[in-house]
């Protein structure tokens, strides 16, 4: 059971999530923009029973489904685009940078990124680590 304040904070997140995930998304160029159209954007306060039930086992969120170029996946049979789904109560510090991380890192993902090639492309540990120090 969450109180007043926490559902006022919670709903302020999620508002930030979707503003941070639409300026992601518009800085994307047109070919990217288009491999991202069957993915949805999701959005929830805690991970619950389906995301573990996905395999999510901590973090910021996860994205799920079959990574584009890539051979295998993830993905439901009904859902072969996948979606990126963001935990904004984890998030922590919250903050627009820590929020931008982590939608990139998961668009990573979805783009066919390791975590290997998250870390090498600036949106791994120490990506996080550098942002939280500065929040
Ligand atoms: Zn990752």
């Amino acid at each position: 059971m969450i109180g007043v304040v926490q559902r006022v904070v919670l709903g302020f997140r999620r508002r930030a999530a979707l503003d941070a995930w639409a300026a992601v998304v518009a800085g994307l160029d047109a070919h990217e923009r288009e491999q991202l159209a069957g993915v949805r954007f999701v959005v929830a306060d805690w991970p619950g029973r389906e995301d573990y039930a996905r395999g999510f086992h901590g973090g910021f969120g996860y994205f799920f489904g079959v990574q584009a170029g890539a051979d295998g996946g993830t993905a439901l049979p009904d859902d072969p685009c996948g979606e990126v789904r963001i935990f904004v109560g984890t998030i922590e510090p919250f903050a627009r940078a820590t929020l931008d991380l982590v939608i990139r890192h998961e668009l990573a993902h979805a783009f066919g990124a390791s975590e290997a090639d998250c870390d090498l492309a600036g949106l791994g540990p120490a990506a996080f680590a550098e942002v939280a120090a500065r929040c």
